[in-house]
């Protein structure tokens, strides 16, 4: 699952303890195991090598230029969501050729960027959208490749509703009812060709069978396509993969692959996966030392100095992240990451921030060992829209990122300052 292990009582990150980066860096910091998102990656493209596909992993999830670098050098391409994403890719060495462009809103300077980059595909999300960008292809005197975002309208249980996109009633994409009079009138389009399909169901999708159940569909809607002459050469089936972060096991990329191989093996297709919590998730912890422990009516709380600013999921999401001591010593060393973990001694605790806002909190009702000022305490599984949704509200510059690689680590991002703060202001 990862390389964070507890050894005689201390956390480590591959080979190195967590507590001497910590004395260097200081807290809150995300640190981020370089084999474990590489396994992941790696994982990944061998679970779906019948296909030969581009992986395109997903920059929203964890886009520091050190992660980016690392994937771009095991033959990654990336999925974007902005102009700024694209700049991301481009900045960490990505090749234009593996990256592909979603997102509802794509301005007319975002729609140039990529032009101007060569990139693979544009996933489109409305006809408006499309008709724009035959309309800037034209004016530059450029062609470029689309394919079109379907929603397949499938259950997919177990998903937050503010991350679920398969559904009729989200923003993303149209509706696959409709999907074949978009594909007939795109015909027309001078510049922009629309020959891929684009799935992308939800995050994280807990089973395999919501993608079984998208795949079926979109191949039904190509098989009627192809019936008319119009033919779907690329098939996009989207990231959303489950990465581990409760005790109940996610599926791993073998399982999921294992039920949508034998789907598209045969189809000649050119298939793009865009992975991006299950490369990332696992890949790094967010350190936070205890400021302070306080008794409040029948709670009990551990106030640490990492916040909703530094990792909002539980916020947004409920989501549930293990947390643990950094240095628990022997006794104390988990015998697993869940959420039914709880030993002798163990007291039940909220762990909160100290940014102005009672949904400011990292875990709720929490069964954590003994914790006291100065502790340190490490909250797992943070490696996907930890960092990439930090903010500074509360006027809290953002925490260190580092990225260890066995014995050696280094900070890939420095640690804000106050005057980082106020840098962009006029
Ligand atoms: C967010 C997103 C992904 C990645 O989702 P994960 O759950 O991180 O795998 C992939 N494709 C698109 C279009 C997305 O918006």
């Amino acid at each position: 699952m990862d390389d964070f292990s507890y050894i005689d009582g201390k956390l480590y990150a591959e080979g190195t303890a967590v507590d001497d980066i910590i004395t260097q860096t200081g807290t809150p910091a995300y640190i981020y195991s370089r084999n474990t998102l590489e396994n992941h990656y790696r994982r990944t493209a061998e679970a779906f090598a019948p296909l030969r596909p581009i992986i395109c992993y997903s920059i929203k999830s964890c886009g520091n230029l050190a992660i980016l670098r690392a994937l771009a050098g095991l033959g990654s391409g990336f999925d974007v969501v902005s102009g700024g994403e694209l700049f991301r890719a481009l900045q960490a060495g990505g090749d234009p050729k593996g990256i592909v462009f979603a997102g509802v809103g794509k301005t007319d300077s975002e729609i140039n960027e990529a032009l101007d980059a060569d990139i693979l595909l544009f996933n489109i999300e409305s006809e408006a959208e499309f008709w724009n960008i035959d309309r800037i292809c034209g004016l530059r005197g450029k062609t470029a490749r689309g394919a079109l975002r379907v929603n397949p309208d499938v259950a997919s249980a177990g998903t937050h509703v503010k991350t679920l996109t398969g559904k009729k009633e989200t923003k993303f994409g149209v509706d696959i009812d409709r999907a074949a009079a978009f594909y007939r009138d795109a015909a027309r389009a001078r510049h922009l060709s629309l020959s891929g399909l684009h799935l992308h169901i939800g995050s994280p999708i807990k089973s395999v069978q919501p993608y079984v159940d998208a795949i079926t569909k979109a191949l039904g809607l190509m098989d009627e396509l192809a019936r008319e002459g119009i033919v779907i050469d690329t098939l996009d089936i989207g990231g959303g993969f489950a990465a581990f972060y409760e005790g109940n096991e996610a599926p791993s990329a073998a399982d999921y692959a294992a039920a949508i191989v034998p789907l598209l093996r045969d189809r000649g297709l050119k298939i793009i996966l865009e992975p991006g919590r299950s490369i990332s998730c696992n890949a790094g912890i967010l350190v936070s030392r205890v400021t302070y422990t306080k008794q409040g009516g029948s709670k009990q709380f551990v106030i640490a100095d990492a916040a909703m600013n530094d990792l909002i999921r539980p916020t947004l999401y409920e989501s549930y992240h293990f947390i643990w001591p950094v240095n628990p010593g022997g006794a104390l060393t988990p015998p697993h990451r869940g959420s039914s973990l709880r030993t002798a001694g163990d007291q039940k605790v909220d762990v909160v921030g100290p940014v102005c806002e009672s949904g400011d909190y990292l875990a709720k009702d929490r069964y954590l060992p003994p914790l006291k000022r100065g502790d340190l305490i490490a909250v797992f599984s943070a490696g996907a829209y930890g960092f990439a949704m930090s903010s500074q509200y509360n006027a809290r510059p953002r925490a260190a990122e580092v990225l260890v690689s066995g014995r050696e680590w280094r900070v890939v991002r420095r640690r804000e300052t106050y005057h980082d703060l106020i840098a962009a202001e006029l």
